[in-house]
């Protein structure tokens, strides 16, 4: 196929363009030209990023920190990190199983990358953060859906997993607690997704980028639960969400031992090194007191609090999350879908929340808001969206 406009020139990479476009971006767009909107779509705090991580950043550039890093990261950042697994999660976890990279995403590029060959199945929950089935796609595998119903409270069951299991699968993507349902595994259900990977001799790619963002208990990483199983599991964190650092695009794999050369000759031609000024706020963020991410845990505790009660007011059909910071609402009873529930609500209300459309098939009846921006803005945002829908509702009645 030729491209418009590229008369004589052979076509752009056309399969390219199969990769959704992500409703959120694609909203964000839209409302960039408007005023005054009330914005609870982008999972990011608002808070800025606390001073003393600012300062250590500073003070990097001033002492020359301006430079490539090996391909892994800062030795003195991996040793922070591997401290961090000891104090949080009790794992013992050498440097060279840490690889440091531009954001979570990159550590998910490379990981893949270095699991999957092309035409090799992926498995990634329904719904289930968007660039998961993106990346697949972009490296030529193949991302198959396995779903996380609102009656289990977003959490996959083994059976689940294992209806979507075929001889060409060769890694299941976990997220928890997870983007955009909230869920949180239990020790108990990670020990049966273990059991089941073990079972197909499937990898492990687990997304805990919320980590440090959970209500109820703390977080369970899949290396604590069965440290025997390490050869088979990528544990991929990052600083975007903990310490409001989405900016700085900064993560950590941490890996098995024996892909950790493998990953660095990855990460290579795609960026070569997360950015060194970014890594020395990293290790302050990870050396520093965590006090900054207690309070901001109970900011969206309370937050979480009220937007629930706010939803129940309206008779919205949510399940309240046990993690991160979005709430998951199904609109099916409006009779719009989520993509058209979101630009309608946009338009006469004035009001951002995410369009789960690109989050898998089970997204399309599914918006998702966010409530780690202003609690004040978060209120009005939900009365005018439960206003929206009453209307709706009544509509159909
Ligand atoms: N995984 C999940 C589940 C996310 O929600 C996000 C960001 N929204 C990422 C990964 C990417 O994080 P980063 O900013 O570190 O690339």
């Amino acid at each position: 196929m030729k491209m418009e406009g590229s008369e004589g020139l052979k076509s752009f990479a056309t399969s390219r363009e199969q990769i959704p476009i992500n409703s959120i971006r694609e909203i964000m767009n839209i409302a960039e030209n408007m005023e005054d909107v009330i914005e609870l779509q982008i999972g990011e705090p608002s808070a800025h990023t606390p001073m003393y991580i600012r300062e250590a950043a500073v003070k990097a550039m001033d002492e020359g920190f301006t430079h490539y890093t090996s391909n892994a990261g800062l030795v003195s950042v991996r040793e922070a990190i591997s401290r961090k697994m000891k104090r949080e999660f009790d794992v013992n976890v050498p440097i060279n199983r840490i690889i440091v990279t531009a954001g979570a995403v990159s550590a998910l590029n490379i990981s893949l990358l270095s699991l999957v060959e092309s035409g090799e199945e992926v498995l990634i929950p329904d719904p289930g953060y968007p660039n998961y089935e993106s990346l697949i796609r972009i490296q030529g595998s193949v991302p198959v859906f396995y779903p996380t119903k609102q009656e289990n409270d977003f959490l996959p069951t083994v059976s689940d997993i294992e209806s979507v299991i075929t001889p060409a699968t060769k890694a299941i993507i976990v997220n928890s607690p997870s983007n955009p349902t909230g869920a949180v595994f239990s020790e108990k259900k990670w020990k049966d997704i273990l059991d089941l990977a073990k079972k197909h001799e499937l990898y492990i790619i687990s997304d805990e980028i919320y980590d440090g963002i959970i209500y109820e208990g703390s977080h369970i990483s899949p290396l604590a639960v069965n440290p025997a199983m390490e050869d088979q599991i990528i544990s991929i964190f990052g600083f975007s969400k903990v310490y409001a650092m989405t900016g700085w695009r900064l993560a950590y794999a941490i890996v098995p031992e024996k892909l950790f050369s493998l990953m660095g000759k990855l990460q290579e031609p795609i960026t070569t090194c997360a950015s060194s000024i970014s890594q020395k706020a990293g290790e302050a963020a990870l050396n520093g007191p965590q006090k900054f991410v207690d309070e901001m845990r109970e900011v969206y505790r309370q937050s979480r609090d009220v937007a629930c009660e706010l939803l129940a007011l309206y008779n919205f059909n949510y399940v309240k999350p046990k993690g991160a910071f979005y709430i998951p609402i199904d609109i099916s009873t409006t009779k719009l879908n989520a993509k058209e529930f979101t630009l309608q609500l946009l338009h006469s209300e004035k009001v951002m929340v995410g369009s789960c459309d690109t989050f898998g098939p089970s997204g399309s009846n599914i918006i998702r808001i966010c409530f780690a921006g202003d609690v004040e803005e978060l209120k009005e945002g939900i009365k005018r969206m439960g206003q929206f829908y009453q209307k709706l509702i009544n509509k159909h009645d």
